[in-house]
This record gives C-alpha cells, structure tokens and sequence, in this order.
C-alpha cells in the first residue's frame, strides 16, 4: 500500500485528467434528436437569410418614390391593386399611387420598395392617404441581412441550445454531424454497500454513489451505464473491471481508493498496466481521487465518500468527458461570490463546501449547505454550486468574498430580478 502519495494541486489535477482524453468520433443525427448534443461540423447558412425581401410590417407596399412630399398638409393617396398575405407573391407592377396590401413576411413584390404600416395609413375602403415621404427599404428586411450564404453560423465544438436546434431547421439540416456520446461505466465498489431494496444491517450502507453519479452524467446528457456492485475483492474487481473496458469509452468507480486494507483499485488499475496520471490532490474533500488512462479509457476512481465523490466528479470527470464529447467549454463557470455564512474550519488544502447559491441584489449570495464532512451526502442534495475556500491558515467569515463553482444552472433566483 502507498502512504507516500505526493498531493498535487487542483489545477494541475485538472489539467492531468483533461490531457490525456480525444473527442470521440462523429455520428449523424437527425436535427431533432441533436438538443444537448456537441456540433461536429461548423454549421453554415445555405442560405441568405431572409432568403427574399420581405415586409416587416402588415401594412401596404409602395413605390417609395410616389410618396415624395407627402405631409400631413398634403397628404398623398394611394388605392390598393392586390394583396400580398404570407406565403404568397405578386408579379403585378404597381402603376403610379398604387400599393399591395401586404401582411408581415410575405415577400416585397419587385415593383415596390416600401412598407407604409397600418398605422402610418389613414384607412377607407380600396384607398388610404399618407401624411410622409418613405425612405427606399422602409419597414422591409431586406435579404441577406441576419446572415449571407457560406457563412459559418456556429462553429463545431458548440454545445447545441434551442437556438442551434432553430438554426438546423432554418438551414434544412435535416441531419447533422454531431459527437459520439461516451458510453460511461458506473462501478459502485464495498463490501459495506446494499441495493436500495435490500433490508439495513449494522454495517451496510445504501449505494448512494451509483445513482448519483448516473444523474451526474444524466446532467451532461449522458446515459450512464451501470454496473452491479462489487464487493472489497481484488480478483473480482479485476474481472469486472477487464469486462468493462470491453464494453465502455470511460470508467467511473468509487470507493477503494484509500489506504485501506481493502482499498484494491490503485494496485488494480497498476495491474492492468494503465498509467496513473494522479492519486494524491491538494483538495478536502476527494484528496484520494485517482485518474488513470488505459488505452485512451480515463479510469475515474472516485471516493467512496459521498461529497468527495461528487466533488471529484465535478472537477475531474465532467470537463474530460465534455473533451470527450467534443465541446468546446469544458469547465465549469467559476464566478465571485459572497459568503453567506461562516466557514470557520482552516484548512491546508482547497475546501470545496457543497452551497446553496442565492442570486439576489445583482449578486451571487453562497451558502454552506448544511453539515458539510466529505461522508455528507444531504448537503449534495441542498447544493446547487461548490463554494472553492483556497487553502490556508484561517477560516472564513460571512460576507467574504469567494469564488463559486456553478454546478446546477437549471436551478434558479427565488426573485424576479431586473
Ligand atoms: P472508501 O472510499 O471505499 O474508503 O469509502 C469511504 C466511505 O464512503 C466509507 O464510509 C464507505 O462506506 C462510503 N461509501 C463507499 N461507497 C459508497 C457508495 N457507493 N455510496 C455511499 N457511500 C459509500
Ligand atoms: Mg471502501
């Protein structure tokens, strides 16, 4: 057993664990199917777009030069030769002082080149009056203005919103070329752990490790793949894990990682000739978190401690597998925050404190969430971002300024703010 594990720092554990991994390769995918999924191909307009001219308002269309002089002394009469509702369009030629009724988006006939809005016009039957001179492009979007052909919309790399999801279907991608999405083994290990269905006994634990870790990657719109789970037993464990790597892009375990009697998985992966690209970090919780590399698979071992596991998680096993995935922004947003409460207890290492993220006054308020020792796993429950305490010889107060890790944009203000 290896006591003499040298801690590295947050950062460069981060760097180690991101280096190794390569984008999987691409798939086609049908438009529909592609929210939450990584572009693979740059995403470029076929089109201008508006691909026609095309009325901005529900008004009438003129010939601008007609309403040269017009005032509201003089007003200039216009009578309506044709309408020109969405979806339609006209060849007629507007003869002097005539106009199309035209309703919004429907395209500009070639003999006008303004728009006069309904409310700009004084309404009676076929006519209507003007009471000022229109300017050639008035009220019209003119084509080509969002965006001209060829050029490149989003680029590959891009995590795919609802806007990008728009944007295929503006363009007609009918499918388009986005990244393979890892297939990522779960592996919960300890002689200790039960199925949620199993009876409690002295000394057994729910496996709350496993499910949480496929909501994890459910997070990152992953279906995680999870595997039964293993008792404290080298041999098996083995077994296990070879199976596994016949089958998976990646390897989450947890628990087995210490330096315990029964903490088999450093030796294991050793065994199995991957390298280790760290097994000692600079953090509380998680200081045991151990990545590997085998064959291009990250072999992700976790703690078995539930704060420490989410926490390595979030900081080691989200941006390699978003490298993976083939995004572009792989890290978590880390912003300037305000301490909403004490955090008394110094700490050598960076302290991850699980926290309730409050955004209020313009600011971001963040909350210890409760008990909050690496075994906690209700504080994950009350968190919705990690407050990072840089290590140090004091601890901290309410109201100083920190750093704060988002781990949960879906979650949102209790105030409307603006
Ligand atoms: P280990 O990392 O194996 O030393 O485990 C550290 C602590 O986490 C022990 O108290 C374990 O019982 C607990 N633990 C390990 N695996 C899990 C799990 N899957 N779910 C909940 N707790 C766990
Ligand atoms: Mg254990």
């Amino acid at each position: 057993m290896n006591l003499n594990r040298k801690p590295i720092p947050v950062p460069e554990a981060v760097d180690r664990a991101v280096a190794e991994v390569t984008p999987l390769k691409s798939e086609a995918v049908s438009y529909r199917e592609t929210y939450g999924r990584i572009l693979a191909e740059d995403l470029k307009a076929t089109m201008p777009v508006p691909h026609f001219d095309k009325s901005a308002m529900d008004g009438f269309a003129i010939r601008s030069k007609d309403s040269i002089g017009a005032s509201g002394d003089d007003r200039i009469e216009f009578t309506v030769a044709e309408e020109v509702p969405a979806g339609s369009t006209s060849d007629y030629i507007l003869k002097e002082n005539e106009a199309f009724r035209i309703m919004t988006g429907a395209p500009v006939p070639a003999s006008a080149d303004a728009v006069v809005m309904f409310e700009q016009a004084k309404m009676n039957d076929e006519a209507f009056t003007i009471r000022k001179a229109f300017d050639p492009g008035e009220n019209i979007a003119i084509e080509g203005e969002e965006c001209q052909q060829g050029e490149v919309i989003v680029p590959r790399g891009t995590f795919i919103n609802p806007g990008t999801v728009a944007t295929l279907a503006t363009f007609g991608y009918k499918n388009v070329e986005v990244y393979r999405q890892p297939v990522v083994g779960i592996l919960a290990t300890g002689s200790e752990l039960i199925e949620i269905d199993q009876p409690l006994s002295p000394g057994k634990i729910r496996n709350s490790n496993g499910p949480m870790i496929m909501s994890q990657l459910k997070r990152m719109n992953i279906t995680g793949k999870m595997y039964a789970l293993e008792a404290d037993d080298f041999d098996t464990l083995l077994e296990r894990v070879e199976d596994m790597l016949d089958e998976v892009d990646a390897i989450i375990t947890t628990g087995g990682v210490s330096v315990g009697d029964y903490d088999f998985l450093p030796k294991l992966y050793e065994s199995l000739g991957a390298e280790e690209l760290f097994n000692k970090v600079g953090m509380r919780p998680g200081s045991v978190t151990t990545v590997s590399m085998l064959g291009g698979v990250p072999l992700f071992g976790l703690s078995g401690n539930p704060s420490a596991c989410y926490t390595g998680f979030e900081l080691f096993a989200r941006p390699s597998l978003l490298k993976m995935m083939g995004h572009d922004k792989i890290y978590a947003p880390v912003v300037d925050g305000v301490l909403d409460g004490d955090f008394k207890k110094a700490n050598p290492f960076t302290r991850f404190v699980r926290a309730e993220i409050d955004y209020r006054a313009g600011g971001i308020y963040a909350k210890p969430a409760g008990f909050n020792k690496s075994n906690a796993v209700t504080s994950i429950a009350r968190s919705n971002g990690i407050i990072v305490l840089p290590g140090g010889s004091r601890g901290y107060q309410k109201g100083d300024p920190i750093k704060v890790m988002m781990t949960d944009m879906t979650t949102g203000a209790r105030q409307f703010n603006l």
